[in-house]
C-alpha cells in the first residue's frame, strides 16, 4: 500500500483516483473545485495532499496550471517522492517540471494517457511515459492499476511527445475518413460498401475500422449515439494545438497537422462542434 496524493479530480482524475483506492492505496485528493470522490480523503489544501506522500499524481487542464501546481508540490513533498503528471500538456512545460523536480530531489514522470473517461473508469488507460528508468519502475505498479498498458517512451517529455504525435495522426486520419465518406456520398456510392472495401483495404485505420464516423456503419461508435463524446472536438483541438506548437518550435514540417488543426478550430469555434464528438465533422462536410 502506498500513500498517494491526487491533484485534479475532474472527469479523468476522479475515476483514476477511485481505482487507486479500490486497489488498496491510501489516497488524499485535492481539487480547486470542491469535489468529493468515494474513498478518497479530501485534503483541505494542495500541501496537505502532498505532505508525507510517496507519490503525487496530477491530472490537470494545461501546462501553465501544471507548472504552478508543481511548484507547490515541490515545496511540500518529501525528498525521494515520485511526481507523476498524467495531464496532456506541452513538451516544454513537461521538461521544465522534470527539471524542477530533479533540483528538488524528487523523481518525476510525464505520463499522459489515451483511453478517455471510459478507460479511466475501467482502469484500461494506456500511459505514455517519459522520465528515468528508476522513476518508471516506481510508477509502474500504479500504471498497472489505472491502465492496461504503460510504455516507457524515453527521457523527460517523451511521453508528451508520443501523445501529441499519436493524436496528430488521429486528427488527420479522422478527417481523411470523413472526406472519403463525403466523396462517396457525392459519387452515389453506398456508405456500407465504402466501409466494406476500405476497412479491409489499404484505407483501413482506427478512425474507420473502430471509430467509424458514419452512423449505422461499422462497429458501434459515437456516430451511432448522436455524436455524443467519446472524444470531444475541443480536446482534439487542444492536442492539435499542442502538436503545432511543438512543430513550430522544432521546425518540423507538419502541413497536414496544421491543416487538421485549422479545420478543428473552425469546427469548434464557429461550426457547432464544441461538446460534440470529433467524428461529427462528417456532418459538417455533408452540409456543404
Ligand atoms: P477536467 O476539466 O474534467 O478536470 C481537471 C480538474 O482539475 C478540474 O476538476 C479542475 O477543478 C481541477 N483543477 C484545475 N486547476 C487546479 C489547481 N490549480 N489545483 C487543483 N485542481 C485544479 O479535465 P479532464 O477531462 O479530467 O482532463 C484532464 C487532463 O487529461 C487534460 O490535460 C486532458 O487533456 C487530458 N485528457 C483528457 C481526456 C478526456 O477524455 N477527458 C482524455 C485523455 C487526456
Amino acid at each position: 500500500m502506498m500513500k498517494i496524493g491526487f491533484i485534479g479530480l475532474g472527469n479523468m482524475g476522479a475515476p483514476m483516483a477511485r481505482n487507486l483506492v479500490k486497489a488498496g492505496h491510501d489516497v488524499a485528493g485535492y481539487d480547486t473545485a470542491a469535489v468529493t470522490v468515494e474513498g478518497v480523503s479530501r485534503a483541505g489544501s494542495l500541501a496537505e495532499a502532498v505532505r508525507g506522500m510517496e507519490a503525487v499524481v496530477t491530472m490537470l487542464p494545461n501546462g501553465a496550471i501544471v507548472r504552478a501546481v508543481a511548484e507547490e508540490i515541490l515545496a511540500a513533498a518529501e525528498p525521494g517522492a515520485l511526481m507523476i503528471d498524467c495531464s496532456t500538456i506541452d513538451v516544454e512545460s513537461a521538461r521544465a517540471v522534470h527539471d524542477m523536480a530533479e533540483q528538488a530531489g524528487l523523481l518525476s514522470l510525464d505520463a499522459p494517457v489515451s483511453g478517455g473517461t471510459g478507460g479511466a473508469e475501467a482502469g484500461t488507460l494506456t500511459f505514455m511515459v517519459g522520465g528515468s528508468e528508476a522513476a518508471f519502475e516506481k510508477g509502474k505498479p500504479l500504471f498497472d492499476i489505472m491502465g492496461q498498458k504503460a510504455v516507457h517512451c524515453g527521457p523527460a517529455g517523451a511521453g508528451q511527445a508520443a501523445k501529441i504525435c499519436n493524436n496528430m495522426i488521429l486528427g488527420i486520419s479522422m478527417l481523411g475518413v470523413c472526406e472519403a465518406f463525403h466523396l462517396a456520398d457525392r459519387l452515389g456510392l453506398d456508405r456500407q460498401a465504402m466501409f466494406d472495401v476500405a476497412s479491409t483495404s489499404s484505407g483501413s485505420c482506427w478512425s474507420l475500422n473502430t471509430y467509424c464516423p458514419a452512423p449505422g456503419v461499422g462497429p458501434k461508435s459515437p456516430s451511432d449515439n448522436g455524436y455524443k463524446p467519446g472524444f470531444a472536438a475541443e480536446l482534439m483541438l487542444k492536442d492539435l494545438d499542442l502538436s503545432q506548437t511543438a512543430a513550430d518550435k522544432t521546425g518540423a514540417a507538419t502541413a497536414m497537422g496544421r491543416h487538421a488543426r485549422d479545420i478543428y478550430k473552425e469546427f469548434v469555434e464557429d461550426g457547432g462542434g464544441r461538446g460534440r464528438d470529433f467524428s461529427a465533422i462528417l456532418e459538417t462536410l455533408s452540409a456543404k
